[in-house]
């Protein structure tokens, strides 16, 4: 089945454009070669040849995107990007998400797409030669390395990295853990507590992003953890001995860590919550789908009313999710505060995906659990979505604290706005 795109005529012509031509990629491009586009090393159902030609097979549809203009949504074309502004790349993510590996297709992966964004903002002239350019070129990988086993994640501002001031380095120890990208990386950028020699510091003001090349003797990739049963995966544990870098490896500065991994976290939130709804989209199309052509028990499901009501419960929810995160978008794009927007489509789009996704998979029985359908990779990337970027019970602390200062200060909430 392919993605319905069909303009939407209370946006920009330019948004509607961009939507109509990426979902003309989807729909044509990858659609039809999904189940061959990601075949890999080490996986015993692929040969050498299927990998060759699927390796192929991305690389013809990522030069499809480069000629629509759509390469890297979130980069400016100075660096090679579409250039798009944050309303275009939010559309844009719904109709790119709704594939298996559209992100990659369209060169907006994380944690490369954020550790650009980071450098674009924040790095040096030096810097940005270095580690962006072979960044966006595809010549490097990274990781952001932050979360840690000792102390909280959800309380980023309890890392116990350090980073100490050694003449003209920085010398770093600490122990992190879930670094994605882990073991493709070249680089990371480390979240430190970085030593203030002039005083007591406070608990923002000394958190630093420090970048820190792999090769760099101290840098100890302990193991890939095992996610959802799978035996290994690319999300890492690290420790970080008595690792030296040059000074000017920092990002910004000193102190400015806090500032430059919200910068990170508040958009991608946003992006984040339009690739939901794109993947809520594909499980709802793939439930309708089942739904009017499987037989059971001497009639079609959709004959069924447990049947029309995941039908509709779905629609509520994708419906719901979508239009809080456009408002959340929309909020950002004119320039008024969107904290408790953004925390409450954190909590809410997940948790709708992972509704949609479950009752896609109940519909498709057996199936739904298998590899052969994209709907089990979904419900656990929605459950896991649920903690990462900040769990549930952090957002809902955020939007009550808001609003409660609102009402203390004699507001009440305008919805409207
Ligand atoms: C697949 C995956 C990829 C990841 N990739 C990265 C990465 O690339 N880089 C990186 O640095 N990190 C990464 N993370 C880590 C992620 O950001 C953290 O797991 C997340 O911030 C939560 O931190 P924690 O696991 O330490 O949970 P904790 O902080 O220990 O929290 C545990 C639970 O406590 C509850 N809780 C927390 N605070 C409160 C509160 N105030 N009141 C009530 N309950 C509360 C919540 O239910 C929460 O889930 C990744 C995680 C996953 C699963």
């Amino acid at each position: 089945m392919k993605m319905q795109v069909k303009p939407i005529p209370t946006i920009s012509d330019r948004i509607n454009e961009i939507r109509m031509l990426t979902a003309d990629i989807v729909n044509k491009e990858i659609l039809p070669n999904e189940r061959t586009l990601w075949a890999w090393r080490g996986d015993s159902r692929y040969t050498k040849a299927d990998i060759e030609e699927s390796k192929a097979l991305r690389k013809r549809i990522q030069d499809k995107v480069h000629e629509a203009g759509l390469w890297a949504p979130h980069l400016p074309q100075e660096y090679g990007g579409a250039g798009l502004d944050f309303l275009e790349h939010a559309y844009m993510n719904e109709v790119l998400a709704y594939v298996q590996g559209g992100a990659a297709l369209f060169g907006v992966v994380a944690p490369n797409s954020g550790n650009q964004t980071i450098l674009v903002k924040y790095g040096t002239e030096e810097q940005k030669k270095k580690w962006l350019i072979p960044l966006i070129e595809g010549k490097m990988q990274s990781g952001f390395s932050m979360t840690e086993p000792d102390s909280a994640g959800s309380d980023p501002r309890s890392i116990k990295t350090t980073a100490r001031r050694d003449g003209d380095e920085w010398v770093i120890n600490g122990h992190k853990w879930f670094t994605s990208n882990g073991k493709a990386a070249d680089f990371f950028i480390v979240m430190c507590r970085t030593e203030d020699p002039d005083g007591p510091a406070d608990r923002n003001g000394k958190m630093t992003q420090i970048i820190v090349p792999k090769e760099t003797p101290g840098v100890n990739v302990i193991r890939g953890i095992p996610i959802w049963s799978q035996r290994d995966s690319d999300h890492c544990e690290i420790i970080y001995d008595d690792v030296r870098v040059p000074v000017t490896n920092q990002l910004g500065q000193t102190g400015s860590g806090h500032a430059a991994a919200q910068d990170r976290l508040g958009a991608g939130r946003i992006f984040h919550c339009m690739n939901s709804i794109g993947q809520m989209w594909r499980a709802f199309d793939l439930m309708v789908e089942r739904i009017m052509t499987r037989e059971v028990h001497g009639g079609l499901l959709e004959t069924k009313q447990f049947m029309q009501g995941f039908i509709a419960d779905s629609y509520i929810d994708i419906q719901a999710a979508r239009l809080m995160t456009i408002h959340t978008a929309e909020k950002i794009e004119s320039g008024a505060d969107p904290r408790t927007d953004i925390s409450a489509i954190k909590v809410f789009v997940p948790s709708a995906y992972e509704r949609v996704v479950d009752r896609a998979i109940q519909v498709w029985g057996a199936a739904g659990v298998s590899g052969d359908l994209p709907l089990a990779g979904m419900y656990q990337g929605a459950r896991t979505l649920r903690i990462a970027d900040g769990p549930d019970e952090v957002h809902r602390i955020l939007i009550a604290k808001n609003i409660l200062k609102r009402y203390h200060d004699g507001m009440g909430w305008d919805f409207g706005n």
